[in-house]
């Protein structure tokens, strides 16, 4: 059972010499209980889509179609003020900055405390005992110390910590991570991943991991969506995605990892197109070493099913 499902969603941005697609005609599902994780290299426009669920998108970008479907409510017909009770209750974002998210003028617990009473409607002492519970939940040592405490006197893992704690306080049914291991080092990073997936595990907690980071989808993700360009490349489960990888890009991305199954790092050849760059065809083309000369570059291919709920968009399948 999906708790999200994203159909056909296009993105623009609308710029003073143009407009240009970001996001190109993209679905996925993220499942009840499991992590999905969103993978590209950067600007390939995995934040704009996870922006696009919260309706935090910049002032620049508008959604040209398709629709966002979490509890049977299409997001993108809700209000600001239906959508603002969604934010930060139901769906909980964890940036991959956690000052972006935390008031550095007010204490961890005020914050916890204004999230508690605004979306439970709970008097302040069981408010106050809800916010010391959450922090206990995410293992933050002396949490009433933590609960005094301003963001500048935490740690970033201490921080990531506590925003994961305000997402727990309010039974968030989804979690976007964006990113939220790239600022730790990486101790902190791994504490952090397992205690996402133990909140995964206990609470039935979806969460939609955004990364660039294919080592850490491979141990944390239950299926992984390849992203290039504003588009969906390849889709599967983690575990057959990463035996049976299809799509050229995808390997390229693999084989550039340090303990790739190919033995041999390998660099992938120029670069993502930038946003005004218009590419006919397969997007990944000027790139790919497999490209079928007067089709890859005419021809824009379809996501087809390739084997049990794994697609991929390649003129090769
Ligand atoms: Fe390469 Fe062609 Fe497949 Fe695109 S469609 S990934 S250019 S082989």
């Amino acid at each position: 059972m999906s708790v999200l499902d994203i159909k056909n969603l296009n993105v623009s941005f609308y710029l003073e010499d143009g407009i240009y697609r970001a996001i190109d005609n993209v679905s996925l599902s993220i499942k009840k209980g499991s992590t999905h994780a969103l993978v590209g290299e950067s600007g390939c426009g995995k934040s704009i889509t996870a922006m696009s669920i919260l309706n935090l998108l910049p002032k620049t970008a508008k959604i040209t179609g398709g629709n966002i479907i979490f509890e049977e409510k299409d997001l993108l017909t809700l209000s600001q003020e239906k959508i603002q009770e969604v934010r930060g209750s139901k769906i909980a974002l964890i940036p991959q900055d956690p000052l972006t998210s935390l008031n550095p003028l007010y204490t961890i617990g005020n914050q916890l405390l204004e999230i508690i009473e605004l979306h439970q409607h709970l008097e302040k002492d069981n408010a106050k005992e809800k916010a010391i519970e959450a922090l206990n939940m995410v293992k933050i040592p002396a949490p009433e110390r933590c609960f005094n405490s301003y963001p500048h006197e935490l740690s970033g893992g201490m921080k990531q910590r506590a925003i994961i704690a305000m997402a727990l306080a309010c039974n968030a049914k989804l979690i976007i991570a964006d990113e939220p291991t790239t600022a730790l080092d990486v101790t902190i990073q791994i504490q952090i991943m397992n205690l996402l997936e133990e909140i995964k595990k206990e609470y039935g907690t979806s969460i939609l991991l955004i990364s660039h980071d294919l080592a850490l989808v491979s141990q944390y993700a239950d299926e992984i969506s390849v992203m290039y360009s504003g588009k969906i490349v390849e889709h599967a489960p983690v575990r057959e995605f990463f035996l049976t990888t299809n799509h050229p890009y995808s390997t390229a991305l693999i084989r550039a990892l340090p303990s790739n199954k190919f033995k041999k790092l390998a660099s992938i050849k120029g670069q993502p197109p930038t946003l005004k760059q218009h590419i006919q065809g397969c997007k990944f083309h000027p790139r790919c070493s497999y490209c079928l000369p007067q089709v890859c570059n005419t021809q824009v291919p379809e996501l087809k099913e390739i084997g049990m709920n794994h697609f991929s968009a390649c003129h090769l399948n």
